[in-house]
Formats: structure tokens, C-alpha cells, sequence
């Protein structure tokens, strides 16, 4: 089991048995609309194409490596999300999982609130128009210049994650003569993942405050008596790419069993929780992800239960998905280098992109699908690792998957479901040039984030 700690979240490993792979599709050519953005299908002669264009001339017009982002699939889903939770919740999209001023733009429009996890999130969010009061600030160590920034754009929302930020929040929104809005992060001691949970005594991890000890409630004491803050609710997140909403119903207990806690000690009921993100997609055939508005039942369902059980009014509930979203919502386009079949072993396949385009592999063992795009084979199945470019032979793309035998150098090979965490985490190990995220829609295709250029490169590098 894979068990690498996410830098921004708790865990975003995706958990499979080691060697782990399906055996391959009956037919390579299928696209599983499970794993493709909803407007991709083959054209006639067998090529793929997004918003109806082609792969072949997506590749001339914008290179290779680059990601192509389904436009209408995105706001579909914000659309599927926002519908699915209704005018009593919040929607906020964890803006993490990828953010630009496009992305902002149409999450402003299609009625969904954003979380920002860095001065830098925050800029491109203020700087796109999405209202301050819809936007979430996160984060486990903000810097004082972030939460002045925060605090005077006038985020809808601070997260507090720390005993010190409760008085360092406080301090800031006093200096400016404001009450800022802010719920306190707990950790329930719920690990969520994939298909299973784990529920601990105490987490050993850097995000929130526990449960455990009363410490969450003390957060609570000190946060309701600073004249600074105006105490919303609580928050928890449990973890990524989850299926199974077990862990969920035992977060959303334990957060239901704190505010009848503050109620009891406090007389007040605070009016909303935030449950966090996480919700997983496909990455693979294998995968069956929930649609957003079974989500939204059991969610609501188990808040009105709890509710009710702690005679407690239901609180406005928010959730936060990122990946969920974003993720199959685009795909990585690469060229076929280097094709070097290992006897008895499997078949390496280099492309001319790999870890600085898709860090997760190489971070947490994630699984991924890929197809040969350009065209249609009939060929054999064979067994193939892709692997990048990089100095690192832990620079591999996707681990095992299947692609026709008269695989060739100069075929376009795409990974699906890398909308999430991809280019959000691109390096540039090896002075890698970023890939550019080209949204595609109606048969238009346009630049959002532009390809890195050497003279990129080399404006950093003052000499
Ligand atoms: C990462 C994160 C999310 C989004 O997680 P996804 O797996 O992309 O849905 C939501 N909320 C918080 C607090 C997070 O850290």
C-alpha cells in the first residue's frame, strides 16, 4: 500500500495492490467515457478529437506535451456540482487542483465559490473577478502579508488551522477595524482513501486542530471570545480521491457532535461546516466514481441525521471539490520518442514530456490510462511503462498499461484524467519547459496558460 504524505492535503496517494494492472481492453481503440473528457470521440479516419478537433492539429498548432482542458465538460460539472448541492449549500472549488484566470472565470460564471491556498491563488483569483466574499482562504502556516491580503480584499472565509493563526487572524482583522468571517479546521481523526477509511485516536499530521483532548473545542472557546473573529463554523477534510462515504458519515458525526458541544457550553449554534473535498474520479476503467448529486444526498442525509439526533438546527453545509471537477476534464498530449521493448519484461515507452508534466505518479504510484490517439491499430496488445524524459528512472508517466504492438515513434499518445494536480504541480526539473493548458470548446481551441519559453527560463536566472 502506498502511503506518501500529499503536500497539500492529507493523502493523495491512490491505493492499488503492488504490480497492479488490468488486463487490457478488449478493444485498445474504445475511449472509456468514464476516463475522457465528454466531448472527446474518435473522427472517421480514427483520430481523436476534443471540442471537435482533431489531436493532429491540436499537436501542430500548440507542441507537445501539452494539456488540452474540455471547456464545456468543466462547466458542465460546476454546473452538475452547483445543482446537485442547491441554493442551501456552497460549493467551493478547491483551486489547487488547477488554477488560472480562465478557470476563475468560469466558476465566477457558472455560480461556484473558490478555496485558495496562497497569495499567489488568491492574486490570480481577485485578479480574474471572482468576488473576495466567494472565495476561501486555507492553509496550515498563511504569512501574515497573505492574511493582511486576505483580510482586506474581504474573503468570504479564513480557515483557521492553528492556535497561533486564531490570535494572528484576530489581531490582523482588529488593526482593520473588521470582524473576519472564519471557520476553524478539525481533524476528526478520519482518513479517508479510495475505497476504505481508517478512523485514529489522533492524527499524525500537520493540518487543523484535533477533536481528541478538547482541543478543538478550546479553539473554539478562544476563537468566540476575540473580538476580531466572527466564528461561522467548522471545517473538515479527510482526504483525496475517496469513494466510499463511510468516512464522511463518521466526519460529518464527529463535526455535528462538536457544534452541539458549543452549543451546550456556549449557547450558540454555529450556522454552517464545511466537509471538505476529496471525491474521486476515474483514472482507469477500474475506477467508479459517485455522480455529484448522490453526493449531495448522502451528504445532506447524514448532516439531517445527525442533526436531528443532537436536536441541533442543520447547518448550511459546503463542500469542496478539486479534482472532482477538474480532472477528467482534460488530457496530456504527447509524442512517441523512444519505443525500447525489454525481453520477457515489458515495453518502455519515452515521451517528450513526463514527472515536471505529471508529478504523481513518481509521488504517490497514481494509476493512469493511455491511448494511442493519432490513429487506430489493429495491432497485438503489448504491455508498456510510459516514461518521460527526465534524469530519473522514477520518471514514469503511467506504470502498466496496454498500447497496439505497431506503436511507432511519432504517434501521439494521450493520458486521460490529468486535469487535477498535473499541471498544478509541474517542475522544471531538468529545465523542463511547462506545458501550456489549451481549453478547447465548440471547435475553438485557445491558449489559457501559455507554453514556458527558454527566455522564461533564463529571466529567472539573473546570472
Ligand atoms: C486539497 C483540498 C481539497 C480538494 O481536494 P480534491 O481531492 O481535489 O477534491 C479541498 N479542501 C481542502 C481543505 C484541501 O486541502
Amino acid at each position: 500500500m502506498s502511503r506518501s504524505a500529499h503536500p497539500a492535503g492529507p493523502r493523495h496517494a491512490d491505493v492499488l495492490p503492488e504490480g497492479h494492472y488490468s488486463a487490457p481492453a478488449a478493444d485498445l481503440n474504445a475511449l472509456d467515457e468514464k476516463v475522457w473528457s465528454r466531448t472527446v470521440t474518435r473522427d472517421a479516419d480514427g483520430a481523436l478529437t476534443v471540442g471537435g478537433i482533431t489531436v493532429a492539429r491540436l499537436a501542430e498548432e500548440f507542441g507537445t506535451p501539452a494539456y488540452f482542458l474540455d471547456e464545456s465538460d468543466f462547466r458542465a460539472r460546476c454546473r452538475a456540482w452547483a445543482d446537485a448541492f442547491g441554493p442551501d449549500a456552497d460549493v467551493f472549488y478547491a483551486g489547487k487542483a488547477f488554477l488560472s484566470r480562465a478557470v476563475v472565470r468560469w466558476l465566477t460564471e457558472e455560480g461556484l465559490n473558490l478555496d485558495v491556498c496562497s497569495g499567489g491563488e488568491l492574486t490570480t483569483a481577485l485578479d480574474a473577478g471572482m468576488p473576495a466574499e466567494r472565495i476561501a482562504f486555507h492553509g496550515n502556516n498563511k504569512t501574515v502579508a497573505e492574511i493582511e491580503r486576505a483580510v482586506t480584499a474581504g474573503v468570504g472565509r479564513i480557515v483557521l488551522d492553528s492556535f497561533q493563526e486564531i490570535v494572528r487572524v484576530a489581531h490582523i482583522a482588529q488593526r482593520h477595524g473588521v470582524r473576519q468571517r472564519v471557520q476553524i479546521r478539525v481533524t476528526v481523526g478520519v482518513e479517508a482513501h479510495t475505497h476504505e477509511f481508517i478512523a485514529t485516536a489522533h492524527e499524525d499530521q500537520k493540518f487543523g486542530i484535533a477533536l481528541a483532548d478538547g482541543q478543538a473545542a478550546e479553539a473554539v472557546r478562544r476563537a468566540l471570545s476575540l473580538d476580531g473573529l466572527d466564528l461561522i463554523g467548522v471545517h473538515s477534510h479527510i482526504g483525496s480521491q475517496i469513494f466510499d462515504m463511510a468516512g464522511f458519515e463518521v466526519s460529518a458525526r464527529r463535526v455535528v457532535q462538536l457544534l452541539a458541544e458549543i452549543r451546550d457550553e456556549h449557547g450558540v449554534e454555529l450556522p454552517e461546516i464545511d466537509l471538505g473535498g476529496g471525491l474521486g474520479i476515474a483514472y482507469t476503467s477500474d475506477d467508479d466514481p459517485r455522480e455529484p448529486h448522490e453526493i449531495a444526498k448522502a451528504l445532506s442525509d447524514i448532516v439531517t441525521r445527525e442533526c436531528e439526533a443532537a436536536k441541533l438546527r442543520t447547518p448550511r453545509i459546503s463542500v469542496e471539490p478539486g479534482r472532482a471537477i477538474v480532472g477528467p476534464t482534460a488530457f496530456t498530449l504527447y509524442e512517441v520518442g523512444t519505443i525500447k521493448p525489454l525481453e520477457g519484461l515489458r515495453t518502455y515507452v519515452s515521451v517528450d514530456g513526463g514527472m515536471s508534466d505529471n508529478i504523481r505518479t513518481a509521488l504517490y504510484d497514481a494509476e493512469y490510462s493511455v491511448a494511442l490517439v493519432s490513429r487506430t491499430s489493429d495491432a497485438e496488445p503489448m504491455l508498456v511503462r510510459v516514461v518521460g524524459k527526465h534524469c530519473e528512472s522514477g520518471d514514469i508517466v503511467v506504470k502498466d498499461a496496454f498500447l497496439p504492438a505497431d506503436l511507432a515513434p511519432g504517434d501521439l499518445i494521450a493520458v486521460p484524467a490529468t486535469g487535477a494536480y498535473c499541471r498544478s504541480m509541474a517542475s522544471n526539473y531538468n529545465h523542463a519547459l511547462r506545458p501550456p493548458v489549451v481549453a478547447v470548446r465548440d471547435g475553438e481551441a485557445r491558449v489559457i496558460v501559455r507554453r514556458e519559453t527558454e527566455e522564461d527560463l533564463l529571466r529567472l536566472d539573473v546570472g
